[in-house]
């Protein structure tokens, strides 16, 4: 795919330089290239981890392109998932990755004053961090929203992150909203599918930005249902967490993809 006024995607090495187990499922990988810089990218893009066989795994960046050292990306175990398995029984640091890069239409654009509201799917929180954090690092004033939506509690994996923003900007909103919380999760919060939460808040999304990554079952109900509530079609960008190629089928996308679908 185009990307817009950056260098054509490319492939690299990158050398892992630390991991952490973030949740039961979770595991955040921190990517350093090697010979060169990280390579420059928009705000919401993906690398293609490309494995031995020839196949290609998708990876969004979760860091911001100012963050020139490093790479993250946060991992979610598929269960009998060939490159997730291997990254939670094998992988360790020192290994070493080839990628290609930076790939994707789905980043932030800075050409508009509207307020924005993120929209994460469990790791499509992924690439809202780094928009996010592009976006305080560019000293944005815009309003931000944040709704990250999971199954339960313990699939908020970084809740530490979003509550600090919110801390720290008067212009950002942290709201955590659980599908399917579950009874020690004593949860008092938002409940549903995120994309519902979002409409009861904003009847109206005429004037604002929506941004919106995860599974391919949220993304394709919520996109719809923006639009059925006056968001322009100018104003919505989304990225669906699609399986392999090889492997997709409409019905295991919209049925499997995790994330509060
Ligand atoms: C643009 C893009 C960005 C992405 N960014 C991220 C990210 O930042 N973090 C992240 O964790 N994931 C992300 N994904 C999803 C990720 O690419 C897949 O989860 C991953 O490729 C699974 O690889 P695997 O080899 O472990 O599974 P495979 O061996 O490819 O699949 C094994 C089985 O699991 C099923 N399966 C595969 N992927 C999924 C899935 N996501 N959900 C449910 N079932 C699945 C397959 O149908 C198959 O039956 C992204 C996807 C896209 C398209």
């Amino acid at each position: 795919m185009a990307t817009p006024g950056l260098a054509p995607a490319r492939i690299h090495t990158a050398r892992v330089v630390k991991m952490n187990r973030l949740s039961h499922d979770i595991m955040q990988v921190f990517l350093r290239c090697q010979g060169e810089e990280t390579p420059r990218f928009y705000a919401g893009q993906y690398i293609d981890i490309l494995l031995p066989e020839g196949e290609k795994r998708s990876f969004s960046f979760a860091t911001a392109p100012h963050e020139r050292e490093l790479i993250e990306l946060q991992i979610r175990l598929i269960p009998g998932g060939k490159f997730t398995t291997h990254v939670f029984n094998e992988m360790k640091v020192g290994d070493t990755l080839r990628f290609e890069g930076p790939l994707g239409s789905f980043f932030l654009r800075e050409d508009s004053d509207k307020p924005i509201i993120f929209v994460a799917g469990a790791t499509g929180f992924a690439p809202v961090k780094s928009m996010i954090e592009h976006a305080i690092h560019r000293g944005l004033k815009r309003g931000m929203y944040l709704y990250w939506g999971v199954r339960s509690l313990r699939d908020l994996y970084l809740p530490d992150l979003p509550r600090e923003w919110e801390r720290r900007l008067p212009n950002f909103k942290f709201v955590p909203v659980l599908s399917e919380p579950r009874p020690e999760d004593n949860w008092t919060g938002r409940t549903g599918l995120v994309h519902e939460a979002i409409l009861q808040d904003f009847p109206d999304l005429s004037a604002h930005q929506i941004y919106a990554c995860g599974s391919a079952g949220m993304v394709h109900a919520a996109r719809p249902a923006f639009m059925a509530h006056g968001l322009s079609e100018y104003d919505c960008f989304s990225d669906a967490f699609r399986l392999a190629p090889q492997l997709a089928s409409e019905e295991t996308e919209m049925v499997r993809l995790g994330g509060s679908a």
